[in-house]
């Protein structure tokens, strides 16, 4: 990057907040895909939404093509730079900035870690439901950015039901408070709603007032075994009908024997099944329990319920938890292809056994792991990266595979990307669940509010 540029950015930020270094900047440049290569021009760490405003208009004047950057833990490529762009960093914007014990909402700079602002809350007796594997490092404003889901959203919903209000500097370096935290506010567009999503293609998150709820007073978790994925949705209808479920999700036996090598911890089932479900549910007392017991039962003699472990203990819980939370982290040594879909919930047995038959049929010797929120209709598709295979080969057969997987997604009547976002991995099949109307509005706005193109280009569409 030009010299004269990285003074004027360094006039904005301070000097030793403008890295040029490549190799200082390429870990700033990527998130936790693997098939593309980070190669940011540098890489810029603001500390307050008016030098994010100044960088952003420099960028504008000087056509310069921004990234946008949070935890950098994203699983589509939104946050990859790969052609010289300007990172712009939220790392040192991380700050809580207030809790509001009666409005029930806190407000943090975006670069927030998700694991604080959940301690923040529960310090005031509440709780920021949104949760996942990587909360630890993600930051508020990727979460918002990629309106991201998790392991809660079948009782408390995705991001978006949880942002009050969001500060932003617009792709055109423009101030925006949108909603300003309000409850009710019908006063025309609820421009809010446009920037959770847009992973950073319309401009930068800056400040953001979520909503906080009360924790519920326990909870049981329990891991069901089962002997086959079509049986799930039915145990899936058993629990809701008896118990208040907080987290209904399912894994293969192949994505628990990956967390258990790693981990060394032993599956907590003397037989193994196909598939596993974690229930996690409110336990007011022990009438909660019991209904569980009475659903698990039920699903034994009904629904292919093979066995079953309730935790009797916190730790009991962290640990049957801990199966599905290492799923990610246990996979990632073989740089899998991962595709986060959604299907109708009653579909989700026969799409499961089509995508076996097309990777039998045409990608035979792929190793497919799956896991996901079924309580959601989501369903992570993981595919294994042969270790013999160079990173250029597997990209390509996942190129074919994913075009393969979308069609069938469309005719299940389902979406392409259920929560990771569509970043780099996906624009080749966004068709395939919005209509050409809608991509084409989908651009009009963006250039209404990133007129020059700096924005995030090429993610989302080109
Ligand atoms: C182990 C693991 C488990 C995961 N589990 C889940 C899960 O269950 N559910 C789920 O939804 N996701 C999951 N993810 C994906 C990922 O963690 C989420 O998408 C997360 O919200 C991304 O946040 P981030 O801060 O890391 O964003 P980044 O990866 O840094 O960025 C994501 C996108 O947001 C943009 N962006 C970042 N910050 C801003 C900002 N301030 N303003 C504008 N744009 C911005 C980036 O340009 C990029 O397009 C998982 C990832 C891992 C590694």
């Amino acid at each position: 990057m030009e010299p004269q540029l990285i003074a004027e950015l360094r006039a904005i930020v301070g000097a030793s907040r403008v890295l040029v270094d490549p190799r200082e900047c390429e870990p700033f440049g990527r998130d936790w895909t693997t098939f593309w290569q980070a190669r940011p021009g540098a890489v810029v760490l603001p500390g307050s939404t008016d030098q994010v405003q100044q960088v952003v208009q420099l960028a504008n004047r000087r056509r310069l093509a921004i990234v946008p950057s949070g935890g950098r833990t994203g699983l589509s490529g939104g946050a990859m730079a790969c052609n010289g762009e300007l990172v712009l960093a939220l790392d040192r914007m991380d700050r809580i900035i207030d809790v509001d014990p009666v409005a029930e909402t806190l407000t943090c700079q975006a670069g927030a870690i998700t694991r604080t602002v959940q301690e923040e809350a529960a310090r005031h007796n509440l709780m920021y439901p949104v949760d996942f594997a990587s909360s630890g490092s993600s930051r508020i404003g990727g979460n918002i950015a990629t309106n991201a889901g998790g392991i809660k959203v079948i009782r408390y919903g995705d991001t978006r039901h949880w942002v009050r209000g969001l500060k932003v500097v617009t792709g055109a370096g423009e101030q925006l408070d949108l909603n300003r935290g309000l409850v009710k506010n019908n006063s025309g567009y609820d421009l809010r709603h446009l920037f959770i999503a847009s992973e950073g293609t319309l401009g930068i998150i800056c400040e953001a007032t979520l909503a906080l709820t009360r924790p519920p007073r326990g909870l049981g978790v329990m891991v069901l075994s089962v002997a086959d994925f079509a049986a799930l949705p039915e145990v899936l209808h058993r629990f809701k009908a008896a118990l208040t479920l907080t987290a209904f999700e399912f894994f293969s036996h192949r994505a628990m024997a990956a967390v258990t090598e790693r981990t060394g911890n032993g599956s907590p089932f003397a037989d193994e099944t196909p598939f596993y479900a974690l229930v996690e549910f409110e336990r007011g007392g022990d009438a909660d329990e019991r209904d569980a017991l009475a659903a698990f039962e039920d699903c034994v003699a009904d629904h292919g319920v093979r066995d079953g472990v309730l935790a009797q203990s916190q730790t009991q819980a962290a640990n049957l938890w801990a199966l599905r939370e290492n799923i990610t982290e246990s996979l990632s040594p073989r740089a899998p292809y991962k595709s986060d879909l959604s299907v109708p919930i009653a579909a989700m047995p026969a799409f499961v056994r089509d995508i076996e038959a097309l990777m039998a049929n045409r990608f035979a010797g792929l190793e497919v792991v799956w896991f996901g929120h079924l309580g959601d209709g989501n369903i992570h598709l993981n595919v294994l990266k042969p270790d013999d295979w160079t990173t250029d080969r597997f990209a390509g057969v996942c190129a074919s595979l994913g075009q393969s997987v979308a069609e069938r997604v469309e005719a299940f009547g389902g979406s392409i990307s259920a929560e990771h976002g569509i970043g780099l991995l996906k624009k080749d099949t966004l068709h395939f669940s919005r209509s050409p109307g809608e991509i084409e509005l989908m651009k009009q706005i963006k250039r209404i509010f990133d007129p020059e193109g700096i924005m995030n280009p090429g993610k989302i569409f080109d």
